[in-house]
């Protein structure tokens, strides 16, 4: 196995847990933290997003699926959280993968204090949370000085997996130019539809990344008023990451992985500022 680059690691130690993020999917973009938690792990317990690749650098340890998809009922998240606790209990070193940052949209802040409450140590590894790192690999900035000041993540759907209606869409509109959606796909009728009730127009530019990093990533360039027949036509299926707002446009330029095929930029000024892009 390749070493670790020289520095001082942190040592799992039995009865700890780690919990941990792997990134949006790409095993490259998981953190040496992380590398390093693989590597010591007695046991793994993983979620559904999380790569089987990255399993894979961990042969030593046990592999427990704990996987939820789309707002089921959280008795389970309760059981996982116990389950933590008994695996620490039992003198293992715990490592709980959670995909893109155990603290975006994760639970993993509810797992950590259940652990804490039990008197479990613990250690957090931040990871590239799948609304940043997915729309870079989509080749779109999540800021951009011409176009946002600020950015909101937002969750697709309540506790009860019900649309998030009860979110003050209006104030998010106003202050937010780029809205990034985590668990958007099932209720994007609702959600485009609060969001044009809230003041933006049809025409403002979104894009859905499904699968962002990995080898099936697919990028749908729409609009507001077209995204959910477009999703429907595509036959889009999640996990996906929804932006909203003009930094959507910045993929006409920025879509890197096409440019590494050989295409070249299809608008070199998707912004149509009709100056260079540092001339501000
Ligand atoms: N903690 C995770 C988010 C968990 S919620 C993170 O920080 O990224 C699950 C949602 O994350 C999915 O419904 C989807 O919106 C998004 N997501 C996670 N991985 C993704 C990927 N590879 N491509 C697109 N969306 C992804």
């Amino acid at each position: 196995m390749t070493p670790l680059p020289d520095h001082d690691w942190p040592e799992l130690l039995p009865g700890w847990v780690w919990l941990c993020g792997a990134g949006p999917g790409d095993p490259g973009l998981l953190t040496l933290h992380a590398l390093n938690a693989l590597r010591q792990a007695d046991i793994v317990v993983y979620d559904a997003l999380v790569s089987e690749a990255l399993l894979a650098w961990a042969p030593q340890a046990k592999h427990v699926y704990a996987g939820k998809r789309g707002g089921k009922p959280s008795a389970q998240q309760r059981d996982i959280s116990l389950s933590l606790v008994e695996h620490a209990r039992a003198g293992r070193r715990v490592l709980r993968l959670k995909g893109g940052d155990p603290f975006v949209f994760g639970r993993g802040g509810e797992e950590a204090q259940t652990l804490v409450q039990h008197g479990v140590p613990i250690r957090i590894i931040p990871g590239i949370t799948a609304g940043i790192g997915g729309l870079a690999y989509a080749g779109i900035p999540v800021t951009h000085r011409d176009i946002n000041q600020s950015v909101t993540f937002v969750t697709g759907h309540d506790q009860s997996g019900e649309a998030p209606l009860s979110l003050d869409w209006e104030a998010i509109s106003r202050a937010s130019p780029v809205i990034v959606i985590y668990m958007g796909m099932k209720h994007i009728r609702p959600i485009a539809a609060a969001l044009r009730a809230a003041g933006r127009p049809a025409s403002e530019p979104v894009a859905v990344v499904t699968t962002a990093t990995l080898d099936g990533q697919q990028v749908l360039e729409t609009t507001l008023g077209t995204v959910e027949a477009d999703i429907a036509t595509a036959a889009l299926e999640p996990p996906a990451i929804i932006c909203v707002g003009r930094a959507a446009l910045m993929r006409q330029a920025l879509d890197w992985q096409a440019l590494a095929t050989g295409a070249g930029p299809r608008n070199l000024d998707p912004l149509d500022l009709g100056r260079p892009a540092e001339s501000a």
